[in-house]
């Protein structure tokens, strides 16, 4: 048994894996989901696609009728896009993609884990660069460590997962133009924030942008975008497994993107409400949310595991991020619907009065 694991890379041995809290709470609000199911008129949409699907075929190896919605939807012209099974396997083939030589990955600290445990498993070295007080980037920072260490890939997160606050424009746009790795710009929770960079594709050759349906009601399809120059799209394309994206994706996702309005609906419900649970929890005594442009917000207390413990025993999950350095004693909680913050208020409330 020894032997046969000696065959496995050493950096993937070493490796923690990706950990998904499988406890079943009612209340879910850990994994940054769409709180709202899809409307009845929808799904009836969906079913109706979904019985067309030949299930004895392959999918269309370039998903063309779902780039061009996808096109369309953010006024990219199609050769600049590139469907992933999740952005989490684009993030991978980037990753596959530039491990060549002694390749280094930036990443700021905290973010996404992801960048960190693919990076390494497909031989970068990673290099966190920490982020500021108020969890900002220091362009500089970046740019100098990018140089010095010939780094091939920079990871944005914007908004930041677990984070929650978005980098501005002008200090990302700094590190696209001063430094010479591709800068990938993961905008998986921009809907959410409004703002995008995507103007900035065309004149910026290193510049990436990841996208995914996952956040605003759709993480079972499986959908991730990217965006970039097309030469660049090209080369990356390479790295695609045929067939990434489903028949039964692609149908389902073409049937949303033709009808966004009742997702951009549960979007313009969620933002109102994330502003209301942040300005409650920090009424809470003990509590210190930050600000967030995401549908989540990072909040911090006086002892996460023991609130993690009891908001489960009360049927409520949150992500729990308790780690020595910049997360201890914060969490992570997902917006979710009126009645489930009203929820998790309510038992944080009684929770921290009786601490
Ligand atoms: N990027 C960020 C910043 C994320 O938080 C996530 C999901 N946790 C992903 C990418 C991956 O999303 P998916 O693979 O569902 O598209």
């Amino acid at each position: 048994m020894g032997n046969t694991l000696e065959l496995i890379k050493t950096e993937i041995r070493d490796l923690l894996p990706y950990k998904i809290d499988e406890t079943c709470c009612p209340i879910k609000l850990d994994a940054n989901e769409n709180p709202y199911p899809l409307p009845d008129e929808l799904r009836e949409k969906v079913n109706k696609a979904l019985s067309e699907v030949l299930l004895n075929r392959y999918p269309d190896p370039d998903a063309r009728e779902l780039k061009g919605l996808i096109s369309h939807w953010l006024s990219v012209p199609e050769e600049f896009l590139m469907l992933g099974n999740g952005s989490d396997e684009l993030i991978q083939a980037i990753l596959i993609a530039t491990s060549w030589g002694s390749p280094t990955v930036v990443v700021p600290s905290p973010t996404f884990s992801m960048y960190k445990i693919t990076g390494l498993a497909v031989g970068h070295r990673v290099l966190e660069i920490p982020l500021d007080k108020s969890f900002d980037i220091d362009p500089a920072a970046v740019i100098d460590a990018c140089g010095r260490e010939r780094a091939k890939v920079v990871f944005l997160s914007t908004p930041n997962n677990p984070t929650g606050n978005r980098f501005s424009d002008d200090k990302v746009l700094e590190v696209v133009k001063g430094s010479h790795a591709l800068v990938v710009v993961d905008e998986a929770y921009g809907d959410f924030s409004g703002k995008t960079l995507v103007p900035y594709l065309k004149e910026n050759m290193n510049l990436i942008i990841l996208k995914t349906l996952s956040k605003i009601g759709m993480a079972g399809l499986r959908l991730g975008i990217m965006a970039a120059n097309p030469d660049l799209i090209n080369e990356l394309d390479k790295v695609r497994l045929p067939y990434n994206i489903n028949s039964l994706s692609q149908a389902v996702a073409a049937v949303l993107l033709n009808n966004m309005d009742a997702i951009n609906g549960q979007i313009d419900a969620i933002i109102p409400e994330r502003e209301r649970v942040y300005r409650a929890l920090r009424d809470l005594d003990g509590v210190t949310p930050y600000p967030s442009e995401a549908n989540f917000i990072l909040f911090k207390v006086r002892d996460a595991d023991d609130l993690h413990k009891r908001l489960v025993e009360k049927g409520i999950l949150i992500r729990n991020l308790n780690r020595p350095g910049r997360l201890e004693n914060c969490m992570r909680v997902t917006v979710g619907t009126p009645e489930e913050n009203g929820a998790l208020l309510g038992a944080m409330a009684k929770l921290l009065i009786n601490a």
